[in-house]
């Protein structure tokens, strides 16, 4: 199988709550974020074999406690996510996955079979500006929130995190009462 790679970051304090992650980045993203901090990795390819990611991948991860997979939006490769997460999850690692949200089926899978411990779901703005300024679907990100809380509600160990990237003070407020709303915290990341 081959993986549409982004990068690797080897050890990282703070993307996996309380854990040591190493961080994998894949390639390619269905967004288009005015503001993307990931920009270099939103488009082309640079396809590489699974085995051979798994190795350098094997190398860190024998010095943390995590496997975060992040993007790029990381839900466009579902097989590869699948392949990860079965492996390490094996090896005992816990599994994390950072995503816009906009392939709830994707999620829903993985959680059903128990293969992700945490996700960390950007809420872009509020829903009504999701097409224009994202070219998101609001039901998609909506569908996906949803299936997060369901099996949240089953499983107590399980994280997710909501996570409002602010690139406008009026539309931060938006998102917050949006939120707040539907019975979740959120959290503020700072563009810089
Ligand atoms: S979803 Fe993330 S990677 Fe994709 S365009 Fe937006 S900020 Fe960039």
């Amino acid at each position: 199988m081959l993986i549409n790679f982004g990068g690797i970051e080897p050890i990282s304090f703070i993307e996996y709550p309380k854990l040591s992650s190493t961080v994998l980045f894949l390639r390619g993203c269905n967004f288009n974020c005015k503001y993307c901090y990931n920009k270099e990795i939103t488009t082309g390819h640079d396809c590489r074999s699974i085995l051979d990611i798994i190795h350098v991948l094997d190398n860190m991860m024998e010095y943390v406690s995590a496997l975060v997979i992040s993007g790029g939006e990381p839900t466009l490769q579902p097989k590869v996510i699948k392949e990860l997460a079965v492996y390490y999850k094996e090896k005992g690692k816990k599994i994390g996955l950072y995503t816009n949200g906009s392939n709830p089926n994707v999620i829903k899978q993985l959680l059903n079979n128990n293969l992700i411990d945490f996700v960390s779901l950007d809420i872009k703005t509020i829903w009504i500006n999701y097409k224009s300024d994202f070219g998101g679907d609001w039901q998609c990100i909506k569908k996906t929130l949803d299936i997060l809380n369901e099996y949240k509600k089953e499983n107590n160990d399980f994280i997710f995190r909501l996570v409002h990237p602010v690139y406008d003070e009026n539309i931060k407020e938006a998102v917050e009462i949006m939120i707040k709303l539907l019975g979740f915290e959120i959290e503020f990341k700072q563009l810089i």
